[in-house]
């Protein structure tokens, strides 16, 4: 076994101590990272306190990681020694259902097995990227460019193809009119990837101090969500609505803002129902949908993208003895626009 050291929630309730653990040899199709950066995404505070039900303890969470690859199995192509690596949300799936197959390992019909806070198939506990090292099959390995500050990269792999995969899916593009629902860290970079995609951009939110960081990261305009007229005048011009947010509100106000044959999508994940009037849905004919993170092939051509466009995440660096402080802020808004902890502070 390999031996790896962390952090982890014991419970739903105290804050995340130190935590020793085991992860398994790597086998033929297995990459070991050396995990120098792992974001921390609004995902891991629902789970570490137990807000979607279900979540086990002990939980190493994190799963935008980006690292050096330290070890691999006889049967990888990919990846040598001394590469940089990512991995994100995603550590197994069956690879022969439909949906894998077309590419959209998220939705594996047998279940996709996450980073964190599940189980393999084979009965294993997952423990994340707030730690020194992980194993994962090659398939979950991503290729990281060079050209790329790594530390900003690591968000990429959760916060960048949550908001890419939806983008690219609606045919987002030049002659589209995109709106992005709150400013955190999923939500500039649904800014930044409309914005260089070629859309008319524009961000709601509710907090007016980020309207000029919104503008740098590529809004065309900015709507400050609680002014109700500014919200009136932008009724019915929409394409498409990625919506971001973390904590219950209003979709039916999101809905309004589509034209005929629009679309809000909801990749934000708040602990409660969102009701919606069927008045939002009729009029204009709209659709409301949902996304989760990507596949495969597609958070690797998001990488290239990235790397390609010089598109990286504006992060904060953390100690990982601060996680508790680092929580807070995110759950106030105050981070530009996501924390990544840096392992060497271990
Ligand atoms: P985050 O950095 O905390 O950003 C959330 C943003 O939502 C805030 O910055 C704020 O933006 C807005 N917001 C917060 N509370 C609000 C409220 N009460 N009313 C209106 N707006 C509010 O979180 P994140 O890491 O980007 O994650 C966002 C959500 O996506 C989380 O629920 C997370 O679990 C989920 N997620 C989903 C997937 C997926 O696959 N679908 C993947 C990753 C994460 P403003 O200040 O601009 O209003
Ligand atoms: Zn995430």
């Amino acid at each position: 076994m390999i031996q790896s050291k962390g952090y982890a929630a014991q419970d739903s309730k105290s804050p995340l101590t130190p935590f020793s653990f085991e992860r398994r040899d790597p086998g033929a199709k297995d990459v070991v990272v050396e995990i120098l950066y792992s974001g921390i995404c609004h995902s891991d505070i629902h789970q570490v306190r137990d807000e979607w039900g279900g979540s086990m303890y002990p939980m190493v969470p994190g799963h935008e990681i980006v690292g050096k690859v330290t070890a691999v199995g006889a049967g990888v192509t990919r990846f040598k020694v001394g590469d940089l690596a990512g991995v994100g949300v995603t550590v197994e799936t069956c690879m022969e259902c439909e949906n894998c197959k077309a590419g959209a390992e998220p939705y594996c019909l047998k279940g996709m097995v996450g980073t964190y806070n599940a189980k393999t198939y084979a009965g294993e506990m997952t423990y994340g990227g707030y730690s020194n090292n992980i194993v994962a099959p090659e398939h979950y390995v991503y290729t990281i460019s060079p050209k790329l500050e790594l530390a900003a990269v690591a968000p990429l792999l959760c916060a960048g193809i949550t908001t890419w995969s939806p983008l690219r899916h609606w045919g987002v593009t030049k002659g589209k009119k995109v709106g992005i629902v709150g400013l955190g860290g999923l939500g500039h970079m649904g800014l930044k990837f409309a914005h260089s995609l070629g859309a008319e951009t524009a961000l709601f939110t509710t907090s007016e101090s980020k309207a000029a960081d919104a503008k740098r990261l590529g809004a065309d305009e900015v709507v400050i969500s609680k002014d109700k007229d500014a919200m009136l005048k932008h009724k019915g011009k929409f394409d498409f609505v990625l919506d971001c947010v973390s904590a219950p509100h209003d979709l039916n106000e999101y809905m309004n803002l589509l034209r005929l044959d629009g679309t809000l999508c909801q990749v934000g994940l708040p602990d409660q129902p969102l009701p919606v009037s069927a008045f939002s849905l009729v009029t204009n004919r709209r659709s409301l949908s949902g996304s989760m993170i990507g596949g495969m092939n597609e958070t690797q051509e998001m990488l290239d993208y990235c790397a390609e466009k010089n598109i990286v995440s504006d992060i904060e660096l953390t100690p990982i003895n601060r996680l508790d402080e680092a929580y807070e802020r995110v759950l106030k808004g105050d981070v530009k626009y996501r924390f990544v902890i840096d392992m060497g502070s271990l």
